[in-house]
């Protein structure tokens, strides 16, 4: 699952399309933050949105819950006083896909790769708006709904095989082989290795690697991506194909080529 920022429009197409497809469903989801006004503006918030809520002070206490009934969706604090957010949400993902957005005090760029590399969906950022927390939880609940459309693949295949992230050293490696990448080559290829098989547009794709997107172009998407294709390929011939390029509408990560197979790109 990749952990992908949504913009407004975005959430207000996704909360109707929710609407439409879920008309009467209650969904519930599962608060885990210390801070009881923060947690008592969100329960107010969703359950005025018919979500069923429970809220958990501790980490502990939100596993215990999250282990007796499974939710929906959970609201998972970063700063917690019986450890991290992050601890929690990579315990969380040992036995479930539920969804997880985080609430995070800090906006650094280290916490959005941390998050999208152990499994967190979503975030928002302290102080925020309840109604855009309920939005993002909308968003989500109809991402994973798509999720369960798809069918899961039990191990990584292809590229996903050959790929290997070393999430301490900030590292991507080839076959075994360390690949010598920009700070943005890493950053773009992390976000396509995270979702093997899932086209990103190039907006998308600035947004997750760049930290002021709108001081760069479309084309430096397709710059940074040529180069990244020169470094695997010079690993590996057939690793320069497992960036595939769907035409008119951006770039994914091949998630079933075999050693030996063409890309299309
Ligand atoms: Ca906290």
């Amino acid at each position: 699952m990749v952990f992908r920022p949504f913009r407004p429009s975005e959430i207000f197409r996704i909360q109707f399309r929710e609407f439409l497809r879920y008309p009467c469903r209650v969904f519930e989801i599962l608060i885990i933050e210390d801070e009881p006004a923060i947690a008592d503006t969100l329960v107010y918030a969703l359950e005025t949105e018919r979500f069923r809520v429970r809220h958990a002070l501790t980490g502990r206490d939100g596993m215990a819950m999250l282990a007796e009934n499974p939710p929906d969706c959970v609201i998972l604090d970063i700063g917690l006083p019986d450890g991290s957010g992050f601890d929690f949400c990579r315990e969380i993902r040992f036995a479930s896909s539920v969804p997880i957005l985080f609430l995070t005090a800090r906006d650094s760029e280290i916490d959005r790769v941390l998050g999208l590399e152990i499994g967190g969906d979503d975030y928002v950022t302290k102080p925020f708006s309840p109604r855009e927390v309920v939005a993002r939880v909308r968003a989500i609940l109809r991402r994973a709904g798509n999720h369960d459309d798809a069918p899961e693949s039990a191990a990584p295949a292809g590229a996903g095989a050959a790929l290997h992230h070393d999430a301490a050293a900030m590292r991507i490696s080839c076959n075994g082989t360390p690949l010598d990448l920009t700070a943005h080559e890493y950053k773009l290829l992390l976000v396509l290795l995270c979702s093997p098989g899932r086209v990103f547009t190039r907006d998308q794709l600035l947004e997750q690697a760049w930290e002021d997107p709108g001081a760069v172009t479309d084309r430096t998407v397709d710059a940074h991506i040529k180069s990244i294709r020169a470094k695997l390929r010079a690993i590996d011939p057939v690793a320069a194909d497992f960036i595939r390029t769907r035409r008119g509408l951006g770039y994914l990560l091949s998630a079933s080529l075999k050693s030996g197979e063409g890309g299309d790109a």
